[in-house]
């Protein structure tokens, strides 16, 4: 059966020609000490401690983990729990800013940065705090440094951007090329790869037509990919562009590629090139009910009411606020909650756009598995779910599941499949209520 490329619509019109602006700097950041895949940091400052833009204010020791980097000039008010956009709340560092935004002096240009060794790059990205920037937040020097028996021959650069509404790396990609493709060349020079594909969305022409000039066409090529979502999905993307199948529970590292995204190459160049750290990102911030959508350089720890407000309010009280595209993003409950070093948006739905859809029971029509792109069957899955057996979920590889939510929007039933599998994931990840037969 061939696979149907159905996809959402892309409502990018509200952001995509809206270039780059600088948000003016918050009051305060938030800092949570867990903002990454890995393991959480400890606080290396204490209250009332000035720090400098850029200062290292909180490390680990363990391998998957990133630093995390004062994003504001100012004093360190408070580390308690706050708000965690995906945590719930999470410890953090508070820090108010003094408004002068003095860079830590480790900030400069890096002498000779094209004689640095791959242990050399490797250990400024890790100490920059790069993560991936997609949203998954896995540590970057990680992706760097793959297992010696794999061998990798290609790097891909994610330029998709699948997710409907997000434009940040639309942006980025037109207003940053020399330095994406720089990151680019940084990463394929620690990996020691000779093969590099940009692969970029046909609903970005404007984007291809750059790229394709920009790039030798032999070492580095451009890719123009049909838009669908979740064309995005790393596993996805290599079976479309290399025909290569990462096994169930394998990584590209599996099929000898590595895949990072735009604004991943991007952090990475600061880093090797200015030894610049993780401390803001550009995200997108739309909806209909948003005065000014826009693409905006915010600093790590900026809460999301802070953003709000900056892009002028909102035309009526909202009903749901997500962090992260409407496929894969997280619904907030506070607005005191921030951006960390994973959140590519902010996207605000209407009442009139959540009404709620009831669900109804399944059809059996296979509409989730010809749109899975992890090719596995989402309502088998969801029903072992439903009955609690979480053992049979896990033969039919739901840690697999990218959540990437297409068999849910799919679903004429709209069958909330995604949450059954966050659930099962945690039970089996945790071991909490193996042996139930029901779901929680
Ligand atoms: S089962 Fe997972 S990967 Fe497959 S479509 Fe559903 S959410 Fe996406
Ligand atoms: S799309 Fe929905 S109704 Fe159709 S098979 Fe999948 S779960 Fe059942």
């Amino acid at each position: 059966m061939s696979k149907t490329k159905y996809s959402p619509s892309h409502f990018k019109e509200h952001t995509q020609g809206r270039s780059i602006q600088k948000m003016s700097l918050p009051a305060e950041v938030v800092l949570p000490l867990l903002q990454h895949t890995g393991a959480p940091c400890q606080a290396k400052v204490s209250l009332k401690d000035k720090v400098k833009t850029g200062q290292l204010i909180a490390d680990s020791e363990k391998y998957i983990s990133a630093p995390i980097h004062a994003s504001v000039c100012g004093e360190v008010k408070a580390i308690e729990k706050r708000p965690h956009p995906v945590l719930g709340e999470y410890q953090a560092i508070v820090i108010s800013s003094d408004g002068q935004d003095s860079p830590d002096a480790a900030i400069k240009e890096r002498e000779s940065p094209d004689f640095l060794s791959a242990d050399a790059i490797r250990r400024i990205v890790r100490n920059c705090g790069i993560v991936g920037l997609g949203g998954a937040a896995f540590p970057a020097h990680v992706k760097l440094n793959p297992p010696q028996e794999k061998k990798i021959d290609t790097f891909i650069l994610n330029a998709a951007e699948c997710e409907p509404y997000l434009t940040a790396d639309h942006r980025l990609m037109l207003e940053r090329p020399q330095e994406i493709l720089g990151g680019m060349k940084i990463v394929m020079k620690t990996l020691g790869v000779t093969s590099g594909i940009v692969a970029i969305e046909d609903n970005k022409p404007d984007v291809i037509r750059i790229y394709k000039e920009l790039v030798d066409g032999k070492s580095i090529k451009a890719v123009s990919l049909k838009s669908f979502y979740p064309q995005g999905a790393e596993k996805q993307m290599i079976k479309t562009i290399l025909g290569r199948e990462v096994p169930p529970g394998g990584l590209p590292f599996d099929v000898g590629v590595v895949v990072n995204n735009v604004a991943t190459c991007l952090a990475i160049y600061e880093a090797v090139y200015m030894n610049k750290p993780l401390y803001e990102r550009v995200i997108t911030i739309a909806g209909t009910i948003v005065k000014n959508p826009a693409n905006l350089l915010v600093r790590i720890g900026t809460k999301i009411g802070d953003i709000i407000e900056f892009c002028g309010g909102l035309t009526e009280e909202p009903a749901k606020i997500i962090l992260g595209g409407p496929m894969m993003g997280i619904a907030q409950y506070s607005l005191d909650a921030p951006v960390i070093k994973g959140t590519s948006g902010i996207i605000v739905f209407s009442k009139k756009e959540t009404a709620p859809r009831p669900s109804h029971p399944c059809i059996r029509c296979g509409r989730c598995i010809q749109v899975c792109p992890m090719g596995l069957n989402p309502s088998q899955i969801a029903k072992a779910i439903e009955k609690g057996r979480f053992d049979l979920a896990e033969e039919y590889n739901v840690m697999d599941c990218v959540e990437c939510g297409a068999c849910s929007y799919i679903c004429p039933g709209n069958s909330n499949i995604v949450s059954l599998v966050k659930l099962a994931k945690h039970i089996i990840k945790t071991g909490s209520g193996a042996n139930r037969r029901t779901v929680p």
